[in-house]
């Protein structure tokens, strides 16, 4: 769970080839997690039936407990959740702060837990492939942040419902911190993490009052395109229902194309899976020529 961060425009400069056929992966088990108690205690907190229901969804599937821990957390970072790599286990951390506020605890607990469920259930992670390049470096050295958050925006559009059901919004301000950013940064460019934070606000700020402040800001600063791209990209992800993690693939494909215009009409986004990665589905998005129809 995040709320900001900026980075300046990026331009692709080559690419390349294909990468190797994807083999299949781990998605679920049927083998049950020992200990079926009803209750369940994690850092301190006793789960509700409903959000231990989710926990246990993401054990069974894993077939390993969860490991969650306060940690210091980035800046503008609340807590984090991801299937390591090397064991296939459930990792969630918290910051350090959470500790002594028990409600705002559940709330980014719960919220954490449902990424991993759409992660356990199949919804895919992206990485950019090391033959991206771009004029500040490999794609995935400069660009990876933007398409971890461009999945974290459409996860929390799949999982909008149950945030409201378990009325965790009340705790969680997404809000962040883009509009001090904005007006600190009037004649300098934008980038695409701009677009980002400017869907973020469209997406997921509860205050009309602060998106439009948020596009005043933008617009002053003479981003005018920044807040077409992110009009276009927000439109894309609350208008498309996401039911499998197909969909999911299909609306970040769609999302990608506005966020990094490119260059010749042949040319398209594509994804494969990763072949080096076990426990979850990690996609590989690649940058390329494509057949004509
Ligand atoms: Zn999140």
């Amino acid at each position: 769970m995040k709320a900001s961060k900026l980075r300046t425009a990026i331009i692709f400069l080559s690419l390349a080839g294909f990468i190797c056929p994807a083999q299949s992966v781990v998605t679920s088990t049927t083998k049950q997690i020992p200990a079926s108690s009803q209750t369940r205690e994690i850092l301190g907190l006793k789960l509700r039936p409903e959000i231990l229901a989710i926990v246990k969804e993401i054990e069974t599937k894993t077939r390993k407990s969860i490991s969650a821990r306060f940690d210091d957390q980035p800046e503008f970072q609340i807590g984090a959740s991801y299937i390591d790599e090397e064991s296939g286990r459930a990792i969630i951390t918290l910051d350090t702060r959470l500790e002594d506020d028990p409600k705002k605890l559940e709330a980014v607990l719960t919220h954490e837990l449902l990424h991993l469920r759409l992660t356990v259930n199949g919804y895919p992670s992206f990485i950019w492939s090391p033959t991206v390049r771009t004029a500040k470096g490999m794609a995935i050295d400069v660009e990876q942040s933007n398409i971890n958050d461009l999945r974290s925006i459409i996860e929390h559009r799949v999982f909008r419902v149950d945030m409201i059901k378990f009325d965790l919004y009340r705790y969680i301000d997404l809000a962040g911190v883009t509009l001090a950013d904005a007006r600190q940064r009037k004649g300098d460019e934008a980038g695409q993490a701009d677009v980002i934070n400017m869907v973020r606000a469209i997406l997921e700020y509860a205050d009309q009052n602060d998106i439009a402040a948020v596009r005043k800001s933008f617009n002053t600063n003479g981003w005018q395109s920044t807040v077409k791209e992110a009009d276009d990209i927000a439109a894309i992800i609350d208008r498309t229902p996401i039911i499998t993690p197909k969909d999911q693939e299909t609306v970040f494909l769609r999302c990608i194309a506005k966020l990094y215009p490119v260059p010749k009409a042949n040319w398209a986004f594509t994804l494969k899976l990763d072949p080096a990665n076990k426990y979850y589905r990690r996609l590989i998005l690649n940058f390329g020529r494509v057949a004509k129809k």
